[in-house]
């Protein structure tokens, strides 16, 4: 039985004492010397970073030890992520923890509904849960892994070993699209429409370039309010798709797969012919939440997910899927075949969704099939796709899934 690791976090608002308070600026003060340590030595890896901050951070004696190595572990992390940054070449500063926080992993304990950790010289400190935090963790099969403080909220990172769903049937390829999401294969075909999620955005931008008000701080608060208010409301839409694609998904015992489109960006830089306003759109697009959304969900839900490389993703939304050949756009003044496709050989209009979903679909299948050594006869040969490579010991890519 194959098994997935599925993360979640619950989180409740919570306002923490003076002790606990001080605990985490303790914490935050641990965590800024870490990460100053780590980029004076260039270093991000955790083991490394804890032998040099290790005389450093060993002055705070009033500090239990284990929260010194929690520090650690949050600086290398902040540092990674840094680091990634700057390979993808970005603009980067260099960080720093300016809110005070507390992350731990050790030592703690549900007791009562309450959460009770150490703060150090035998004292505790115990928070109440709410009744919905305790709904959730109440199942035995989680395990919690480590909670979080801030000064509004607290938020535990729970896990489980979910069993990936036996028998899987086919594969659904989903195509993202600024205004539509499109989610299936070659037997069915949904539509999900996010031309509000585009709409809000635009709505927000023009409210707040309407801020007449020459003050840039009283500027950047209230904009950081409404982009607050944006990401919530195009979130929530988001939240409700991609919960009924893994909710169908699991039903009808299908894979999902994602095509790879980290590098969309580099098509919407400054001197590509774009004019300004449909540049910021695309650039606004958040075609990785829904993704990231999508992935936790069927993690949680035992349904595998597929990623296509970025060799397999080409041509995707080009291809015809009777005949593989280079499908042909409609003339721009042909109004009757919006969002269609032409293909020469097939002498036929195909839908430039229907042909990405398919394909995708398709060459997730495809790739499944030979990682699990399910029989490839599934495959219809004549569809003129890439010439089937033969199944390759299935077992070695099946070991990565293995528990
Ligand atoms: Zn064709």
């Amino acid at each position: 039985m194959n098994f997935l690791l599925a993360r979640k976090s619950v989180t409740q608002s919570y306002s923490p004492s003076k002790a606990v308070l001080s605990l985490m600026q303790d914490f935050r003060r641990m965590t800024n010397d870490c990460i100053r340590i780590g980029l004076l030595h260039d270093v991000s890896n955790m083991k490394k970073l804890c032998s040099l901050t290790y005389r450093e951070l060993g002055r705070n004696n009033n500090v239990l030890s284990y929260y010194k190595l929690c520090a650690n572990s949050k600086a290398s992390g902040i540092l990674a992520s840094r680091n990634k940054s700057i390979k993808r070449g970005f603009k980067t500063k260099n960080p720093y923890v300016k809110k005070p926080i507390l992350v731990s992993c050790y030592y703690f304990r549900i007791v009562d509904g309450k959460l009770r950790f150490p703060l150090g010289n035998k004292a505790f400190e115990t928070i109440p849960l709410t009744r919905h935090a305790l709904s959730i963790i109440s199942d035995p099969s989680f395990k919690i892994n480590s909670f979080t403080l801030t000064e509004h909220s607290l938020s535990l990172c729970i896990s489980k070993d979910v069993p990936e769903i036996e028998g899987t049937t086919g594969t659904v390829g989903i195509d993202r699209n600024l205004r539509n999401l499109t989610v299936g294969n070659e037997k069915f075909v949904k539509y999900y429409d996010v031309g509000e999620i585009v709409r809000i955005a635009e709505r927000t931008r023009s409210i707040v370039r309407s801020f007449a008000r020459n003050d840039v701080r009283i500027r950047r608060i209230i904009s950081s309010k409404y982009g607050t208010r944006r990401r919530e409301r195009s979130k929530r839409i988001q939240h409700l798709i991609s919960k009924d694609i893994v909710k169908n998904a699991r039903e009808q015992k299908k894979a999902i797969v994602f095509e790879d489109i980290r590098n969309i960006r580099n098509m919407y830089k400054k001197g590509s012919g774009q004019g300004r306003a449909y540049r910021g759109m695309m650039n606004n697009w958040e075609y990785s939440e829904t993704k990231r959304e999508i992935e936790y969900k069927a993690a949680w839900e035992g349904v595998p997910i597929i990623h296509l490389t970025r060799k397999e993703t080409r041509g995707t939304s080009l291809d015809c899927v009777g005949c593989g050949e280079r499908l042909q756009e409609p003339l721009k003044n042909d109004v009757q075949h919006k969002r269609q496709l032409w293909c020469e050989k097939c002498k036929r209009w195909l839908d430039r969704d229907h042909v990405a979903v398919m394909n995708i679909s398709h060459r997730g299948w495809l790739r499944f099939s030979q990682s699990k050594g399910i029989g490839s006869e599934a495959m219809v040969q004549e569809r003129g796709f890439d010439t089937l490579i033969l199944k390759v010991d299935p077992m070695k890519l099946q070991i990565k899934y293995r528990k």
